[in-house]
């Protein structure tokens, strides 16, 4: 399950530089990893942001199955805020520690399980916006789903952490691509 105290602790807005982004995606990264027990040294690895990106909102860099570095793109974050910069460095880290476990690149029924846990969105090339929206009807807050959760399924049963409203889920409509 993802964990929207994390998402919030390292919350930035679009105003940031790039060594902010960077900074914020790698502390977050070291929570989430933490968190889910995954194989992944942040500090081991090699991070960058990618001012050319368009399509891609990020990738690993492997050499001989040892993952080497993440490249996470500006354009991604801008365009599409902080929840799905956060959404893409889970899909990173999930390729990061199938790679250092298993030599696995691949999005595969490992990483589609792995996916399922960390609400990482699977296809990370083509990735644009998330699939459902849990929105708060008392205050309005929106949280973004990239997978079927307890959370799009049974949303009577949590309440807005802001304000103790009740939610609703929309399912958010498709992007082109
Ligand atoms: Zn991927
Ligand atoms: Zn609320």
């Amino acid at each position: 399950m993802p964990d929207d105290d994390l998402l919030d602790r390292y919350r930035i807005d679009d105003a940031a530089s790039d060594e902010e982004f960077l900074a914020a995606a790698k502390l977050y990264a070291r929570a989430v990893a933490d968190q889910h027990d995954l194989s992944v040294d942040v500090s081991a690895l090699e991070w960058s942001v990618s001012k050319r990106a368009k399509r891609r909102a990020g990738a690993v860099k492997h050499r001989d199955g040892n993952p080497e570095s993440v490249v996470i793109t500006r354009a991604h974050f801008t365009e599409h805020g902080w929840e799905a910069a956060a959404a893409t460095v889970r899909h990173e880290l999930i390729h990061v520690h199938l790679l250092a476990t298993d030599g696995d690149a691949t999005h595969g029924a490992a990483f589609e399980a792995l996916a399922e846990e960390l609400d990482a969105p699977i296809n990370c090339e083509r990735f644009t916006d998330p699939e459902w929206w849990v929105i708060c009807e008392n205050c309005g807050a929106k949280i973004a789903r990239y997978r079927r959760s307890k959370l799009v399924e049974q949303p009577g049963q949590y309440r807005c952490r802001d304000c103790g409203g009740e939610f609703r889920v929309e399912a958010a409509t498709d992007a082109a691509d």
